[in-house]
């Protein structure tokens, strides 16, 4: 089976690394759990453009070279990397892909075989994917991500999703093509 996992919050607590970055230098003190949905410009009161500036600054901060990787998902991907083909496909933007493969591949060396980045919210105009766009292109058979707009995306395009549990997706009920899990254990434990 040819499985694409999603790097944030999936993969990367990039959100913890953020936060100490953005509450330190604003003196406020966000966390994850405040997080009712993934548009961090909602949760943060802050313009959307504001927001995306700010991102950028973080990953020219030494706060982006302390983003560790998510519970369980360095056993889950060597379990899953046994049998299955994986790639990961981010919603982070092209500006970031020398990061972010130094990242995975200082992680999860040589079981993640591909990263495909969609480029939203880019600061610059090189253009952007769907999930479903690069999922449909490489041939995968399941996603693994956190955010219900790519889980939708994918499963209205046939592709099996599980929904990584997180306190911006809590609302979101399962469907036939949709399925809920918790902890790596039980990605692990559906697949394997
Ligand atoms: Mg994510």
């Amino acid at each position: 089976m040819k499985i694409a996992v999603d790097v944030d919050e999936v993969l990367a607590s990039l959100i913890d690394a953020v936060l100490k970055y953005y509450n330190n230098l604003n003196g406020t003190c966000f966390a994850r759990e405040d997080f009712k949905s993934y548009n961090w410009w909602d949760v943060l009161g802050r313009e959307k453009e504001e927001v995306v500036s700010m991102y950028y600054d973080f990953w020219k901060s030494p706060y982006s070279e302390d983003i560790n990787p998510v519970r369980g998902s360095l056993f889950g991907i060597d379990s899953l990397s046994r049998k299955n083909k994986i790639i990961s496909v981010t919603s982070r933007q092209f500006d970031f892909i020398t990061q972010t493969k130094r990242w995975i591949e200082q992680h999860y060396y040589n079981k993640i075989q591909e990263v495909y980045f969609t480029n939203e919210l880019s600061n610059n105009k090189s253009g952007s994917f769907t999930k479903s766009e690069i999922c449909l292109r490489e041939g995968v058979d399941l996603l693994i991500d956190d955010h219900v707009r790519h889980a939708v995306d994918c499963a209205e395009h046939g592709i099996d999703v599980l929904i990584m549990n997180s306190p911006w997706n809590r609302n979101f009920e399962d469907t036939d093509k949709i399925k809920r899990v918790y902890l790596w254990e039980d990605v692990v434990s559906r697949i394997c």
